[in-house]
């Protein structure tokens, strides 16, 4: 089974300060990023893909951010903290020393009438959805 020192689930604006603060301040070398999304949004700049920006393609955190920290792309589904391992979608179990949650949150969609109306949209942070 793979195993790293730390395991961070979450790899946008948490999970990234997470990596870079886990490096820089506590000299770990072994990390672990998962996280659903291929490429991640700069969720604070969703608003300006459709105004300044143009583009979702212009909205994407670096994953540069990371340095030395390597990246999955996954879903966690389960996680067992005596085994120390998380367990992803596909089946696939990683260990870890430490694990950081930093799986940030989803816009609510309250039960307004009109709420499933065509152009009613949330602020999903996912290219796909926003392209
Ligand atoms: C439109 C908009 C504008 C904003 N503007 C500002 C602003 O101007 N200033 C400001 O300070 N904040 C702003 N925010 C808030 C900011 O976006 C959030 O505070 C920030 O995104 C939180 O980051 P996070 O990493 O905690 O969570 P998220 O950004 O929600 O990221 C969660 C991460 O966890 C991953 N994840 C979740 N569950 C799993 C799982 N089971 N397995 C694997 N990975 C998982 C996701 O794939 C994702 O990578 C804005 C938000 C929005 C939506």
């Amino acid at each position: 089974m793979e195993k790293h020192e730390l395991v961070i689930v979450g790899g946008s604006a948490g999970g990234i300060q997470a990596a870079i603060c886990a490096q820089k301040h506590h000299g770990l070398k072994d990390i672990l990023v998962i996280r659903m999304e291929e490429k991640a949004m700069v969720p604070c700049g969703i608003p300006y893909i459709y105004g300044t920006l143009g583009a979702v393609e212009k909205n994407i955190m670096p994953d540069t951010l990371l340095k030395e920290a390597k990246l999955k792309v996954g879903e966690v589904v389960s996680i067992d903290r005596a085994a120390k391992k998380v367990t992803l979608k596909d089946g696939q179990e990683i260990g870890y020393n430490k694990l950081i949650l930093a799986t940030g949150s989803n816009p609510l969609q309250p039960p307004i009438p009109g709420m499933d109306k065509k152009n009613v949209w949330f602020a999903w942070k996912n290219t796909d959805y926003l392209q």
